[in-house]
């Protein structure tokens, strides 16, 4: 800390590698991590200060810091996470920070709320609907002017006009309402034996206050999230704050309620579909340290914490966790990254990790705590397959005879079924019954996906949207436009026709949001609905207890693909919907559709043998040099124009060096070789585990540079293979 002609350097959140040095004026007073604003040509922004020093003689002239804000600093901890994941990921540092400070009405002045309470005057003259007014006011409460005048039931000029005769009294309300402290004894369940044991150990790592992982591995429905909440009662007793991160919005809401349950207060959330004011609050919460527990989205990293100490990242293996717009991150690294730095310990939990973490306890690095049985009931949904090479299916249906007569059964007995389809809309693909065409995006090298509900085509990689043509664009003849294919707003059709009695509810991410997303999964796990059509949307996390029946509908989906995770995510979404199946008083069973019933994926899957399959994989990838076993970076090159961005990304492919343990493959057009009129080419570099792969892409592309339209987008670790 330093008074006077100082110089700090401030991080700027805009695309800038290093922070710009300004002038501290006299009277100010600056710490590294306090939030300013200074000049920039001619803008104002709103930064952070990275570092302080003495001022030195110079002639170099500097403009002043122009305003100190009054909040908590950023502490060092979280500076230097901010500096390692840009390093990590080779990204400009302030890009990292403009993750943190999206937030621009914290950075206003509090504007104080004012309320109302009994004044010591009284009124000259008083009406009934004055006398309303006071006799709410005697109760006690301050409240906001149109609270009172709605509580009395005037108009708020009542209240307004006792205010100014004095009979009323102005009371600044505090800008935000307050976190309330959690109780670590609120709630919290009997925990069974192996609970008992498992928390018991998280409670130990909370305890040694050192940086560790733990892997919570426990099957679905084992109760894992209360054995993670001991953990967290452990942290928040040393006086920490405790981070939950869930890979999606939707289930917030549900995560948020049974938080309020165990530690009786309830919990800040944070996602991207907050209200600004609301978002402004649990930013100043955590930055002061009040906001004790936040129940999160990935982006809950970024928040500027105070005393963090432990997080847990729910449904660990989630592709979610990966962010690929703007600075590509993965939340659950991040996280361990973020655990190293302020040095405390972190929990993975899954009923289906990712290899990396299985490796990573292989090894290991990480601990791992187990939970064998499901809570009150040792077996888990008994999986069943259906060999589809076998079934007849009229053309345009989905659904094999046994799958529809286990619905028909499971609905007849009371139970709720659900039908799992991992595609969105009507129908992936809409061709032209006469001349063969296939209706395409203008901008992207993809096919328009049918969106019967809203009545529109879409493309699901730039959201761009036509109405379904009449007539065929290419051969002009009418009504001979077919839809290939199933999606889930087909399906939801066909089960219409096939279950006419049944209350249905279909859960995909453009039909349901926010409310009506809230209002649907309240009506699934209250039993209103009978028979859910969804994706993936539905496989993640949800405790239905009235679910007896999953039927998957189209098991091989996923499996055919590029990507090397193809496999294991596969594994793990089919895993994870099954394992919604008989979560409550009744058994469940789950049955699957499969056109490969001998692929060892679903032979595992029947035998609900996790390692063997995992074990496999884990081999497969050794052999390959994948990771775990091996490094992955991509490099994407995309430009409007075709042949300057081919060249483009052949000149970078050409000045590769040559390093030991690193190869580079590519470039070759990308799968979906043009996204928004761009070219997309592709580049992956593979390395040893052990290399220095940031090292190596930050030697070769220093001297890149862009020009025009051409852009070089680097993916550390990419999770995405389009
Ligand atoms: P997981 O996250 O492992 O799939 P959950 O933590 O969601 O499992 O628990 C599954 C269900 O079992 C929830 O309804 C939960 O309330 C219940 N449950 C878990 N542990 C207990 C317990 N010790 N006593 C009573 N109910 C429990
Ligand atoms: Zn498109």
């Amino acid at each position: 800390m330093t008074t006077d002609s100082a110089i700090a350097d401030v991080l700027l959140p805009l695309s800038l590698p290093q922070a710009y040095s300004y002038r501290v004026p006299e009277g100010m007073v600056l710490e590294a991590g306090d939030y300013v604003e200074v000049p920039l040509g001619p803008r104002r922004v709103i930064g952070v200060v990275w570092e302080v020093r003495p001022s030195v003689p110079t002639n170099m002239k500097m403009r002043d810091v122009l305003r100190h804000f009054d909040l908590s600093p950023m502490t060092e901890t979280h500076r230097k996470f901010v500096d390692w994941l840009a390093a990590y990921y080779l990204e400009p540092t302030g890009n990292v920070l403009r993750m943190v400070l999206r937030v621009p009405t914290a950075f206003e002045d509090a504007k104080q709320n004012i309320a109302y309470r009994a004044g010591p005057e009284k009124p000259a003259k008083l009406t009934v609907q004055r006398q309303r007014v006071l006799d709410v006011a005697a109760q006690g409460f301050a409240m906001r002017a149109p609270e009172l005048a709605g509580a009395a039931g005037v108009g708020v000029s009542v209240v307004k006009a006792l205010a100014k005769a004095g009979a009323l009294q102005e009371v600044a309300l505090p800008a935000h309402r307050a976190f309330a402290e959690p109780d670590l004894n609120a709630g919290g369940l009997h925990l069974n034996k192996d609970q008992t044991t498992a928390a018991a150990a998280l409670r130990q790592m909370v305890a040694t206050r050192i940086h560790r992982v733990t892997l919570l591995d426990g099957v679905t429905g084992s109760g894992k999230t209360e054995v993670y909440f001991e953990a967290m009662a452990a942290s928040l007793a040393s006086g920490k704050q405790v981070l939950l991160l869930l890979p999606e919005i939707a289930l917030t809401a549900q995560f948020l309620a049974r938080v309020e349950n165990r530690f009786g207060c309830e919990p800040a959330g944070w996602h991207s579909d907050m209200r600004p004011r609301e978002r402004e609050r649990v930013w100043r919460g955590v930055a002061e340290g009040k906001a004790r527990i936040v129940v999160g989205a990935r982006s809950a990293l970024f928040l500027p914490w105070a005393k963090l100490g432990l997080i847990v990242v729910d449904e660990e293996h989630e592709n979610a966790y990966k962010q690929d717009e703007g600075v590509p991150y993965h939340a659950r690294d991040m996280a361990v990254l973020y655990g190293s730095v302020g040095k405390f310990p972190v929990v993975l939990s899954s009923a289906t990790p990712s290899l990396e973490s299985l490796v990573n306890v292989d090894r290991q690095r990480y601990g791992i705590v187990k939970l064998k049985d499901r809570h009150g009931r040792p077996e888990l949904p008994e999986t069943t397959r259906i060999d589809m090479t076998r079934e007849k299916l009229d053309a345009g249906t989905w659904l094999s005879t046994p799958l529809a007569d286990a619905v028909t059964q499971t609905l007849a007995s009371g139970d709720q079924a659900l039908l799992f389809l991992n595609r969105r809309g009507f129908a992936p693909l809409t061709l032209c019954r006469t001349c063969g065409h296939r209706l395409h995006c203008p901008d992207c090298a993809a096919a328009m996906v049918e969106h019967r509900f809203k009545k529109i085509l879409m493309c699901h990689h730039c959201g761009h949207k036509e109405p379904v043509p009449k007539a065929c664009p290419e051969c002009q003849t009418e009504g001979d436009m077919v839809p290939v294919g199933p999606g889930i707003e087909r399906l939801a059709e066909e089960a219409v026709k096939r279950f006419p009695d049944a209350r249905i509810a279909i859960l995909s991410s453009d039909l349901s949001r926010g409310q009506i997303l809230r209002d649907t999964l309240r009506e699934v796990e209250d039993g209103t609905v009978n028979l859910v059509i969804g994706t993936q949307l539905v496989a993640k996390g949800h405790h239905f207890p009235h679910l007896t029946l999953v039927g998957v509908v189209d098991a091989d989906l996923a499996l055919e693909s590029s990507d090397p995770r193809a496999g294991e995510r596969t594994w793990a979404l089919l895993a994870q919907v099954a394992g919604r199946s008989g979560r409550g008083a009744k058994p469940g069973r789950a049955i699957v559709q499969t056109y490969v019933p001998q692929h060892p994926l679903m032979q595992a899957l029947l035998k609900g043998d996790r390692d063997a399959y995992l074990n496999t994989e884990k081999i497969i990838r050794e052999n390959a040099g994948l990771p775990p076993n091996g490094r992955l970076a991509a490099l994407v090159i995309s430009g409007v124009d075709a042949a300057e961005t081919e060249r483009f990304a052949h000149t970078i492919a050409n000045t590769a060096p040559m390093a030991e343990g690193i190869t580079v493959l590519g470039p070759a057009p990308a799968p979906i070789a043009m996204v928004r009129g761009r070219t997309r080419w592709r580049l992956l570099v593979k390395s040893k585990r052990d290399v220095n792969i940031q090292g190596f892409l930050r030697e070769w592309l220093k001297h890149v540079k862009t020009k025009g339209s051409l852009k070089l987008e680097i993916d550390v670790d990419p999770y995405n293979f389009l």
